[in-house]
């Protein structure tokens, strides 16, 4: 049988037995000790190496990626970064967006990211390229990887007149949930108000950057959390960034925390970026401007962690590498110590695809499609620190991608 594989002896959690994945027609159909005789199908020797499902891109910008080639961001801060991503956006056509996207997806891939949630920027600017572009990539990459798209409107919506008609004509072009971006409009609540209107009209969820800044007065987020609950969204709402929760004391955090935890708002710290913008306006000691991702999950609120930019205004850093993001908030959230590592790999696994709907069709179980990575790990409590090479990139099944990293002594 062409279409059967085991997958032998995989390390598939921290502490149980070494598992044999069997998968056929792209689908896990068993997961155990010992998955009986191959009878037909080919198999691959894992040895215990240490596997996790597909890696998921909660929060990405492809249609932006790699513009710091044509200009950088100098000073760091993010007035800048919205500015010159609005001007280069002025010269961007869809053939442009499209070779990016293509570039910064296939580097996702490599990574191990084979599932994402794709912010495509929509306005009188850019128009609807980066739509069309990200339509037609999703579609040329279907068998690679799975991409939602947020509709987002990166420079306001009542500050460019237009961008809600548009948005609504993305919405229809494929659009999976509704976008916004509240404090960079001429009104947060106005923008909130046409957001929430949207994802009525089209039944979806809403994905939002939110509360991004160093300051302890930018709640915003209780008035999404009245809404999330007054629309019944509970479950299919996303705020990006929340680095202003990080620098407000302690009982005011906390209750809005509990408010977050209530309304079922998954939340998406973005490392790389956040640190590279943030925190930019203090004298020592410095703030750096991070959520508290400690507290929240601590509370029960689903949190997932996803690299925002690669190389752009926003963020001059990235590989794609959502270990090396898992690695980057060990650090900052105090979160590298042996007890800790472990609650990192959900954060970019399980966790996101419980934030993108994904969660009944994902995983290392039967009946789920059989999209996992392979590591050159064998203990599942270190993937973090060990940042091991992505050995077998498998997607329904097939190994799409095969990785190796060596070194040759020469002493
Ligand atoms: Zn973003």
């Amino acid at each position: 049988m062409a279409n059967e594989t085991i997958f032998k002896r995989a390390r598939v959690d921290a502490d149980g037995p070494l598992a044999d994945l069997r998968v056929r027609d792209g689908a896990f159909v068993s997961v155990g000790p010992d998955a009986g005789p191959a009878e037909g199908a080919a198999e691959v020797d894992l040895a215990g190496a240490a596997v996790l499902p597909a890696f998921i891109e909660s929060h990405i910008h492809l249609d932006k990626a790699f513009l710091e080639e044509r200009r950088p961001n100098l000073s760091g801060t993010l007035a800048d970064a919205i500015d010159i991503t609005r001007e280069l956006k002025k010269s961007v056509s869809k053939e442009d967006i499209r070779e990016r996207s293509e570039r910064a997806l296939r580097l996702l891939i490599r990574h191990g990211t084979t599932r994402l949630r794709a912010q495509v920027e929509v306005d009188p600017i850019v128009g609807l390229a980066g739509m069309e572009a990200t339509l037609e990539l999703r579609e040329a990459c279907a068998g690679l990887a799975d991409i939602q798209i947020a509709v987002f409107p990166q420079e306001g919506i009542e500050q460019q007149p237009g961008t809600e008609d548009l948005m609504r004509e993305a919405m229809r072009m494929g659009g999976d949930v509704v976008g916004g971006v509240p404090y960079n409009d001429l009104n947060a609540e106005r923008h909130l108000d046409i957001v929430f209107a949207m994802a009525a009209e089209f039944g979806c969820g809403v994905d939002l950057h939110l509360d991004f800044s160093d300051d302890p007065g930018d709640d915003r987020i209780e008035s999404v959390a009245r809404r999330t609950i007054e629309a019944g969204l509970q479950g299919r709402v996303a705020v990006g960034h929340l680095t202003s929760l990080g620098a407000m004391e302690g009982g005011k955090a906390a209750r809005i925390i509990e408010t977050i935890a209530g309304a079922g708002i998954a939340v998406m710290p973005l490392p790389a970026t956040d640190l590279f913008l943030g925190g930019r306006g203090d004298a020592p000691p410095r703030f750096r401007s991070f959520t508290r991702v400690r507290e929240l999950i601590g509370a029960g609120v689903n949190v997932a962690i996803a690299s925002n930019n690669i190389r752009n205004a926003f963020t001059p850093s990235g590989r794609g590498d959502l270990l090396e993001i898992g690695l980057l908030l060990a650090h900052v959230a105090h979160m590298s110590g042996a007890a800790d590592r472990p609650l990192i790999p959900p954060l970019f696994t399980h966790n996101a695809a419980k934030a993108l709907g994904m969660e009944e069709s994902y995983g290392i179980a039967p009946g789920c499609p059989a999209d996992f990575v392979v590591l050159d790990s064998r203990d599942w409590n270190d993937i973090i620190i060990d940042q091991p090479e992505k050995r077998y990139i498998v997607r329904r099944g097939k190994i799409v991608l095969e990785n190796r990293r060596e070194s040759v002594w020469r002493d």
